[in-house]
């Protein structure tokens, strides 16, 4: 997945998450606690704005399609 390829996301989001080195990226998106599921799923169709000074990640779970979030802090 590109940065491009995020429509979602605000400017300041998308800047955020580019300053994320990739593997991470993937690590974070592939471990997302879903509340229906009990464990930790996918996120899809996500999309990202900053919250609080925090990253957020508002999107889908890949098995349930519930709604899940991260909340990915500023470090
Ligand atoms: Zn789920």
């Amino acid at each position: 997945m590109t940065i491009e390829s995020l429509p979602d996301f605000t400017k300041p989001a998308r800047q955020r998450w580019a300053s994320i080195p990739a593997a991470i990226r993937e690590r974070l998106l592939s471990n997302v606690w879903c509340g229906k599921c009990r464990h930790a799923v996918t996120i899809t169709n996500f999309s990202g704005t900053i919250r609080g000074g925090n990253l957020l990640l508002l999107g889908e779970c890949a098995e349930c399609h519930g709604t899940v979030a991260r909340v990915i802090e500023h470090s």
